[in-house]
């Protein structure tokens, strides 16, 4: 893994110029940074390779989280100028299960995440985006694959790399809205099986870190558990599956184009949140174009001591057993709070300044950065060593 060891950043501040600027990609990360740069007058148009918004998601549900920050994050968007007209359910009240099958209560005062659908459909989160990008005369491309940027631009084209993987199901039911959650290396290689249910839908997913091949195995397992523990009742299922891939990377600037979102690896390395991170890294991008800071310490001064916490997060939990599973869950829900739980554990305190360097060298993410030392580079995902051989 690629991780800071000293700012870095000689970049001279991003020219402001007053042309039209081209985001690549119409996720979370691009449409922010499309609604920030028209908020303040600029022209954009969105280039999105597929037919509509969230076409890799159709339909699952997602927690927005809501512990790594102390604010609400619904009131972090709205002072971000991000719509927060979606569907969605907070996550106050849930249950995990270990390996065992012991139940714990997960709960805090207020909401831990919000579940919220994603995909093209209504009252999706991309749909709310794409709707307030559209309000605010942003022109938004479908079926418009970018290949090079010319000009004033943002990268935001979504993961490069499989570091994670989250299969399982898309469903119909009649479970009422809630959260669960197993911890159990057997379902969940290195990660977990979760359950979200809300208005009448349903996503059950193995969200593993490794043995991928296996993926079919541990996808079974997933379902034939929460049937099992919790009473699953899917109608209509189906099959859906995704990649994570995390990074920090030594530069967010790609010649002189911002790079926003999971193309950048902005994610949580631990169990693999984006969506915040993908947003705060759109609007702080666009912000920068607007205002000429460097965008490399922007991003790194709001989300870097976040990403090297779930860095050692995930050094930690993905070497521990089931045993240390369950001790975890144990010691956590054994908080008055699980969101305090959670944020404390989110923050880059001093044990994990000082056991970083040493744990380090034991993640890297499966990305090999393709860093070219063009300063012109133009290209979306790089392929300047191609054309310099
Ligand atoms: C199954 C699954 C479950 C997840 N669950 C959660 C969760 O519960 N909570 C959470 O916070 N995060 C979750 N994530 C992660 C989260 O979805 C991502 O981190 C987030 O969507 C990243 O946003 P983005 O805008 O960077 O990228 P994306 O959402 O991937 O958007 C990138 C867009 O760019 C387009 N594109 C790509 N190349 C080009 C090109 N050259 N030209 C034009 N367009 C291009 C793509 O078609 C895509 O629409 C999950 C991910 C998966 C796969």
């Amino acid at each position: 893994m690629t991780v800071i060891k000293t700012p870095t950043s000689t970049t001279a501040p991003l020219a402001s110029s007053k042309g039209t600027v081209q985001i690549a990609g119409a996720g979370p990360a691009g449409l922010a940074a499309a609604i920030t740069l028209a908020r303040a007058g600029r022209a954009v148009v969105v280039h999105e390779a597929k037919s509509g918004v969230g076409h890799r998601f159709q339909g699952d549900l997602q927690g927005l989280e809501n512990w790594s920050g102390k604010q609400d994050v619904l009131e972090t968007l709205r002072r971000q100028g991000i719509t927060t007209e979606f569907d969605r359910f907070p996550g106050v009240k849930g249950t995990a299960f270990d390996a065992w099958g012991k139940a714990y209560k997960v709960q805090s005062q207020k909401p831990l995440f919000y579940t919220v659908e994603r995909g093209p459909g209504l009252g999706t989160l991309d749909t709310a985006l794409l709707n307030q990008a559209q309000n605010l005369g942003v022109e938004v491309r479908f079926n418009s694959h970018l290949r090079q940027l010319k000009g004033d631009g943002i990268l935001a084209a979504g993961p490069q790399a499989v570091d994670a993987m989250a299969v399982g199901f898309h469903f119909e039911t009649d479970m009422e809205n809630g959260f669960w959650v197993i911890c159990d290396n057997n379902l969940a290689p290195k990660g977990y099986a979760y359950l979200l249910t809300m208005n009448g839908i349903g996503t059950v997913k193995s969200c593993m870190f490794s043995d991928f091949k296996q993926q079919h195995v541990y996808v079974q397992r997933t379902v034939a558990a929460f049937e099992k523990r919790v009473g699953l009742r899917m109608r209509n299922p189906r099959p859906h599956g995704g990649i994570g891939n995390f990074r920090i990377p030594v530069s967010a600037l790609h010649g002189q184009h911002p790079i926003v979102g999971e193309q950048a690896g902005f994610q949580d390395t631990l169990w693999g949140f984006g969506m915040r991170h993908a947003i705060t890294s759109g609007v702080l991008a666009a912000q920068s174009l607007l205002n000429g800071h460097d965008y490399n310490q922007q991003w790194r001064g709001a989300l870097s001591k976040q990403l090297l916490a779930s860095v050692v997060n995930r050094i930690f939990y993905r070497n521990i057993p089931n045993l240390g599973y369950r001790w975890f869950l144990r010691y956590a829900t054994q908080q008055e709070d699980v969101r305090e739980f959670l944020h404390r554990f989110y923050t880059f305190s001093l044990f994990k300044r000082l056991s970083l360097p040493w744990l380090n060298p034991f993640y890297k993410s499966r990305y090999n950065e393709l860093h070219c030392e063009h300063k012109t580079c133009i290209c979306v995902q790089c392929r300047c060593e191609e054309s310099i051989a």
